[in-house]
């Protein structure tokens, strides 16, 4: 158990029992459950095994006062802990081996020693970056990542869940990050004596360098795993649910907190980055909130005015009044059409009239446009403009 487990897990949760429980409630929670999900009962059944080993493991801390106060204690620290300058943690080494010998779970010295290791030597090599000695470890967050969602504009508008495929470093499976065989653990390292660098002497000065020997880590692995050849490290693959909300929009970027890489020693995770791409509509574009459309409306449509029908987008087609005179490019206004927003609410669709000049004219058209030009004659649209331009 590392100190993110405790960090992670409400082990009272999994009992059943309060957090002020006694000795004997803990431990007639625990034979219930126990007894409920013990795997000779539940042959097969994955579930009731995870549960089991949940159980045992709140127990395993639970039942041990000394252990119980650790975990409470870890429970109960302020958040500016899990920050990146979380600072060196709250219990030390030798707490911990002196305890391990005691363990009352099956195999689980062994686990324990691998599972602190893993936490504090099997990490990725942080922001930081400092070097890490056996006696202090740092609460460090995960990095945050960033990736790329590319949707259909119905998707955005609708929200979708998609799912992202993460790659990050983790422990390895095969010796849980501590480099070494499985049953065996890596040795303090005789020439730094666990420090994790050395002292060269260079005439009068003295150098301080990371050890040779341990290469910094201060352990040293005689039968390294052969899974990870010694390093402690694997390479994880992890798919998560990403839930893009409804109306998200062509180059948004999205935080999904805790999604990102997983914290060091306690640390919190980072955070998920998702850059939203989304792909252009045949009809309707996007302003913000809003959706927006060009209609096509004939010359006699807008000199004499009408209802005209316009698409909205995954709803029926709404009516709309054009006034006598509308001029082209003109910008109509259909509420509640457009994007949802974050409290459920929706923006407009903006609709811009564009007057289509026809290209080609039937006999009847021509005469009709021949008679509005004679009709016609006596403005000059462009006499103002003429005169205009001939001042300075
Ligand atoms: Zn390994
Ligand atoms: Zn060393």
């Amino acid at each position: 158990m590392s100190t993110k487990d405790y960090l992670e897990k409400d082990y009272y949760k999994v009992l059943g029992v309060a957090k002020t429980a006694s000795q004997e409630e803990i431990k007639k929670s625990y034979r219930k459950l126990a007894r409920k999900y013990h795997p000779d009962a539940n042959k097969g059944d994955a579930e009731a095994e995870d549960r089991f080993k949940e159980v045992s493991e709140a127990y395993d801390v639970l039942s041990d006062e000394k252990r119980r106060k650790e975990y409470d204690a870890v429970r109960s620290m302020p958040g500016g802990f899990r920050g990146q300058q979380g600072g060196g943690f709250g219990f030390d080494l030798g707490d911990l081996f002196g305890q391990t010998g005691g363990g009352t779970q099956p195999g689980g010295a062994g686990e324990r020693i691998g599972d602190l290791f893993g936490g504090l030597f099997g990490g990725r090599g942080g922001a930081g970056g400092g070097t890490r000695t056996a006696g202090t470890r740092r609460a460090r967050r995960g990095a945050d990542v960033e990736t790329e969602v590319t949707l259909s504009f119905g998707r955005a508008m609708d929200g979708v869940t998609v799912p992202i495929k993460l790659t990050s470093e983790a422990a390895c499976n095969g010796c849980h990050g501590t480099g070494a065989k499985a049953g065996t653990v890596p040795r303090v390292c005789p020439n730094c004596e666990g420090t994790g660098h050395e002292t060269r002497n260079l005439g009068n000065f003295g150098f301080q360098e990371p050890c040779k020997e341990c290469r910094g880590r201060g352990l040293v692995v005689d039968d390294p795993c052969p899974i990870c050849h010694g390093s402690g490290r694997a390479t994880g693959t992890r798919t998560i649910q990403a839930r893009i909300p409804a109306g998200v929009a062509d180059g948004q970027k999205i935080r999904l907190k805790g999604k990102g890489a997983p914290g060091e020693n306690g640390g919190t995770a980072g955070d998920l980055y998702v850059n939203i791409k989304v792909l252009p509509h045949k009809v309707f574009g996007r302003s913000g909130d809003n959706l927006t459309l060009t209609i096509p409306v004939t010359f006699p449509e807008a000199a004499l005015g009408g209802e005209i029908r316009v698409p909205t987008f995954q709803g029926q087609p709404v009516t709309l009044k054009l006034p006598e005179g509308t001029p082209n490019g003109r910008r109509f206004r259909v509420k509640g059409r457009g994007a949802p927003r974050r409290d459920g609410t929706k923006g407009d669709l903006l609709v811009t009239v564009d007057v289509h000049v026809p290209q080609k004219l039937d006999e009847q058209s021509r005469e009709a446009l021949d008679r509005l030009r004679t009709a016609g004659a006596g403005e000059d649209l462009r006499a103002d403009l003429l005169q205009q331009a001939r001042q300075e």
